[in-house]
């Protein structure tokens, strides 16, 4: 039997109502399960860290972090507190000091959830997108000078690796191969920006000589959004940069149903240090304590972390539970339903006990 520690980071908002269900749903499975335990350890990181010492996370926080097998993380992001504290104070240092350069987002649709494309079912649209989490366009580089003169300069320099670059290609081939389709689509803006766009052009072309297995084709970023919407069959494994993937994922959770449904993951792929699995959605504050905050996007966040734990059974037990709570409710209200978290995480549970 194996064992698995988990370090749970809920954060801010409704990050602590999803995951809490989360972990309620793991441990159900753990319960059901031969082949695995887990317990959980809980860290209070985030902004009321922050208004009580002055930091998100302790100094020490990453070697806390360090030995476990995975980070469930809620969401980071107060009202009152600025984002380059509370994101960069926390998830990013994160992903940055445990190096979680791959940031992955499955995108489909849910059975009994309706997207709003007309006439696009699930088999019209099952999307990996695959986001470079360490450098690019959120490298935080640049600065401002005469600040709040007429004369102020703002520069916002991007930062693109060969390496970087390289090894954010290759993992994208690599999960196309794994998939059925075997397709990719590597996005860039290099008609406008002609040098880490155009270096992401020259890798994206080396890197599919040495998988002639995968397909391939490439698009500029504009035109990406309109085929999303025009020709989602089109599309299986989709590879863009920091901030290009940050808006593209946001519209294809949309497209999905709700951005209440969708995970990410951020994996160090080497297993060097720990991956982190998150909801695709933010803190929420608009309906944060009202027990009404969608858990599947928590849900679906558990199987994917579930998976990188190599437990594909359990996973795919979790999601097929997940799926006939969808297609039959209950449902929360950003799916159309009045549900509460509670109700649907209950409902969740006992598709696993049934299931089994
Ligand atoms: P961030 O800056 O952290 O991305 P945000 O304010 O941009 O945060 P969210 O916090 O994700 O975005 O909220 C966007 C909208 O989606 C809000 O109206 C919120 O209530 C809704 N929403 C987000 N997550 C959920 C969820 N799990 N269940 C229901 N509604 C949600
Ligand atoms: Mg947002």
């Amino acid at each position: 039997m194996k064992h698995y520690s988990i370090a749970s980071v809920p954060g801010d908002g409704i990050g602590p109502e999803v995951i809490g269900a989360g972990v309620a749903v793991l441990q159900a499975l753990a319960q059901h399960s031969n082949r695995f335990s887990l317990d959980v350890t809980g860290f209070d990181y985030g902004s009321d860290h922050y208004r009580k010492y002055g930091v998100m996370m302790p100094a020490d926080a990453l070697d806390r972090l360090r030995g476990f097998d995975a980070i469930y993380f809620g969401a980071v992001g107060a009202p009152d507190i600025p984002d380059h504290i509370t994101l960069w104070g926390l998830r990013l240092a994160i992903c940055q000091g445990f190096d979680q350069y791959a940031n992955v987002r499955p995108t489909r649709i849910l059975q009994g959830l309706r997207s709003p494309l007309r006439d696009c079912s699930t088999a019209d649209l099952d999307w990996v997108i695959v986001r470079e989490n360490s450098e690019g366009e959120y490298a935080g580089q640049g600065g401002r000078s005469h600040r709040g003169h007429p004369e102020e300069v703002a520069t916002e320099v991007s930062i693109f690796t060969r390496a970087g670059v390289a090894r954010i290609m290759r993992f994208a081939f690599q999960l196309a191969r794994s998939r059925p389709r075997k397709h990719i689509t590597v996005v860039t803006k290099s008609n406008a920006q002609r040098h880490g766009m155009v270096l992401w052009d020259e890798i994206a072309s080396s890197t599919a000589a040495e998988y002639p297995d995968v397909t391939w084709d490439k698009m500029l970023v504009d035109a990406m959004t309109v085929r999303m919407v025009h020709d989602p069959a089109s599309l299986d494994v989709i590879v863009a940069t920091n901030l290009h993937a940050d808006i593209l994922s946001d519209l294809a959770a949309a497209l999905a149903g709700s951005i209440g449904i969708a995970p990410t993951a951020n994996l160090n792929p080497e297993r060097t240090y720990p991956s982190m699995f998150e909801p695709i959605h933010g803190s929420a504050f608009d309906i944060t304590g009202k027990g009404i905050a969608n858990p599947v996007g928590a849900f679906w966040t558990a199987a994917q972390m579930l998976e990188h734990l190599g437990e594909m059974d359990a996973a795919a037990r979790l999601m097929n539970a997940v799926e006939q709570v969808t297609a039959n409710g209950p449902r929360t209200r950003d799916l159309g339903g009045d549900a509460t978290t509670v109700q649907v995480t209950n409902a969740v549970i006992a598709a696993i006990e049934a299931g089994h």
